[in-house]
């Protein structure tokens, strides 16, 4: 279902700040990062943030789209299947998010279409200003919620043809809010060109008058580098930009981890501009948090794991984003190293599992979709089971454990989900009642989040520390309970269960150290400050087999 898009009179909160941040140069700058960030540092000053991001693209949400295009599917609370940049905003603040908090320029033209087709325009002409453009507005208007501040990123490069009705729509709403309510902060390019031995700033000089062009003038420049900035070319940024000196901020790459970040920006004032310039009373920041995050990040007091994350998009930088930084946060939580070892699960089916898994801690098979590779990640969950390496399979990873026990336990050979085998004799795992009907890709998943009831006894309840859980969802098929009782008695044992409609959500293999498998998604729920329960305790089992063999 898509957000109402209703026209609100103009009733904001008198005291709401709206930070803007665009991007200059180049894609893949990390303005999700820096906007995260941006949340981090203003919520260690006591105030409430909300992040939110519009996409120019016209997918009405990034759910339909290839991990080769878009990397992860990130799923909020109510379901909403939006850009990984939210999960950087979950991880790194406090911020409640909704499907609001993610504007395509697909809903938009869908709802402004859908209007023109009720009449609801009255015959006039519709336009992209001022219908396109009062859309983007409203939904300004609509989504702060009861936040000190929204922070709103724009996606795709300062220039793009199709970002422009979202940049002009920010110029009208700037002035409607009051300039003094607003900051734009452009995040820029600084690259290092090897054979002249310096940084350049004529890009981002350029990027800025692109902005300008159009009437936005950035207050803040965040300028990417991988060296350090002079102070010239700070001067020279400023004159060039228009950007008051102290506020040509430096960027520097991270050196061991994104987590850095809140600190390094800190250490660059920051937050302090942004509040000077919005002119925000509240607390000094305190950075005790963020600092403690980083030192158990990069000095792990604890010894190291090794984990197997076994995928077909092991490739990918960002196809399994949430889940390498949930081995990260469960790092954080143990106080130990996470050494991720990215397996291609058709290179096991290929080679066999022992050459790819040997001498790992911990297996993790992520979530996904189609029959590539699947035989692969039933070795590798076999693997696991006969070798009692720790095993965290998360969505598909749980309907693999499922298929693997029934057909190498219990003895049904062609055991197999209706997925990748429709004709399979034993549908181990199937297609659920109220999917089968549905033709529509887009948003037509069990999406979102839905209780979980932990079995007293079960691994699950004990690593959770309580009888009930809620964990989001992205999935068609699930456990096929015809198999329950037989599996059960086989010792693959239930350890969760949503009670409405009675899906199984948690199986354990009983007489395993730490074989798990999960219907829903942890790892978005995970934030450094707060590890998920269940990788900690996945994280846990591995350092014990990793410190069990050095003791050997
Ligand atoms: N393809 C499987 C399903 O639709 C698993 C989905 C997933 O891993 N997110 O049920």
């Amino acid at each position: 279902m898509l957000p109402s898009l209703r026209v609100r009179s103009f009733k904001i909160s008198p005291k709401m700040k709206y930070i803007f941040i665009t991007g200059g140069v180049v894609s893949s700058l990390g303005k999700g990062l820096t906007s995260g960030a941006l949340g981090a540092l203003l919520e260690t000053r006591k105030l409430k943030v909300r992040i939110q991001k519009f996409d120019p693209y016209l997918n009405v949400d990034p759910g339909t789209m290839s991990p080769f295009q878009h990397g992860e599917v990130y799923v909020l609370d109510d379901g909403a299947e939006t850009d990984l940049d939210l999960g950087h905003y979950e991880r790194f603040t406090h911020a409640h998010l909704s499907r609001f908090n993610n504007l395509t320029s697909g809903q938009i033209y869908e709802h402004v279409l859908q209007k023109e087709r009720r009449g609801d325009y009255l015959g006039k002409t519709v336009q992209v200003i001022p219908h396109v453009t009062n859309e983007i507005k409203n939904r300004m208007y609509e989504a702060g919620g009861d936040a000190d501040v929204l922070i709103t990123e724009i996606g795709g490069t300062v220039g793009d043809i199709e970002g422009l009705p979202f940049l002009e729509a920010l110029r009208q709403f700037s002035l409607e809010v009051g300039k003094e309510n607003v900051l734009f902060i452009h995040v820029t390019l600084l690259p290092y060109l090897k054979a002249a031995g310096e940084l350049k700033t004529k890009p981002s000089q350029q990027s800025v008058a692109k902005l300008r062009e159009i009437g936005i003038q950035p207050d803040i420049l965040v300028c990417r580098t991988e060296q350090p900035m002079t102070e010239s070319m700070r001067q020279k940024l400023s004159m060039f930009c228009n950007v008051e000196q102290r506020a040509v901020v430096e960027e520097l790459d991270v050196k061991h981890s994104i987590y850095e970040l809140p600190l390094n920006l800190s250490e660059e004032g920051m937050d302090e501009l942004v509040v000077q310039k919005l002119g925000i009373q509240c607390a000094e920041s305190d950075m005790g948090e963020w600092r403690e995050i980083v030192r158990k990040l990069v000095y792990p007091a604890g010894g190291q794991c090794k984990i197997a994350v076994v995928g077909k998009y092991i490739d990918l930088q960002d196809a399994y984003k949430s889940i390498y930084e949930s081995l990260a946060h469960a790092g954080v939580g143990n106080d130990c190293s996470v050494k991720i070892v990215r397996v291609d699960s058709e290179m096991i089916e290929s080679d066999g599992a022992e050459k790819h898994l040997g001498g790992v801690d911990g297996i993790l098979i992520p979530g996904g979709f189609g029959d590539r590779g699947i035989e692969g990640k039933i070795a590798a969950a076999k693997y696991a089971r006969e070798n009692g390496i720790p095993y965290f399979g998360i969505c598909l990873g749980m309907q693999i454990a499922v298929i693997e026990y029934a057909r190498n336990v219990l003895g049904l050979s062609d055991a197999n989900s209706g997925e990748f085998a429709p004709d399979t004799p034993h549908p181990v795992i199937h297609i659920m009642d109220d999917q089968r009907e549905i033709v529509d890709k887009g948003a037509t998943m069990r999406l979102g989040s839905y209780e979980c009831a932990l079995v007293d006894g079960s691994k699950a309840r004990a690593a959770y520390g309580k009888p009930a859980v809620r964990e989001r969802h992205r999935h068609r098929y699930e456990f096929n309970n015809e198999y329950r009782s037989a599996l059960e008695n086989a010792g693959l044992k239930v350890a969760g269960i949503n009670p409405k409609r009675d899906l199984v959500e948690i199986v354990e293999v009983e007489k395993h150290p730490w074989m798990l498998g999960v219907q829903f998604h942890p790892e978005f729920q995970s934030k450094p400050a707060r590890p998920h329960p269940l990788f900690c305790a996945f994280v846990e089992q591995a350092l014990k087999l990793a410190n069990a063999k050095r003791t050997k």
